[in-house]
């Protein structure tokens, strides 16, 4: 018979964050200005449990994934490179930010991260932190997880959480 037995573990440190800068374009021509987040990142795994180890997943394997993706996108300006309203070219060590058409911010290079998301709303980067955490666990050999629930804190009880059914993985 199929074991149907299903645990959660979730990661939540004083570690997991970072602080970036960002701003979101609403609907019609309106544009939040720029600025910043001291951001959190809390995730819970669900899915059953490795043979061998009788546990979902090394918690040490997980807490060094998300302080690795977290340490990416510290002390950065988050750009979302899908957003249709945004032209975002490099011009040597420079970033050229256009809204609607008309020249808006310059950064230099080496301080943006562009993500491949059409805004950076906590929902957004949510979705994004929780798609990279997956990826790099299974890179890491990690199976069996049957949901990922990834949140995201902009400021303190403000946040976002992206949940996905994944099925068995
Ligand atoms: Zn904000």
């Amino acid at each position: 018979m199929q074991d149907r037995r299903t645990y959660r573990v979730a990661v939540s440190k004083d570690y997991l964050v970072f602080a970036s800068a960002h701003f979101i374009t609403f609907a019609g021509h309106r544009c939040e200005p720029l600025h910043g987040h001291n951001y959190r990142v809390g995730v819970a795994l669900e899915g059953g449990l490795d043979g061998e180890s009788w546990y979902v997943v090394d918690f040490s394997v997980l807490k060094s994934i998300l302080r690795r993706l977290c340490a990416e996108i510290d002390h950065k300006m988050l750009l979302p490179s899908r957003n249709p309203r945004l032209r975002i070219e490099h011009e040597g060590s420079s970033v050229r930010i256009a809204l609607d058409g008309e020249p808006k911010y310059v950064f230099p290079a080496e301080d943006c991260v562009l993500l491949e998301i059409p805004n950076t709303t906590v929902e957004m980067l949510a979705e994004h932190l929780a798609r990279r955490t997956l990826v790099e666990l299974e890179a890491c050999g990690v199976s069996r997880l049957t949901k990922i629930e990834l949140e995201v804190e902009e400021s303190f009880g403000q946040s976002a959480t992206y949940r996905e059914l994944l099925g068995d993985r």
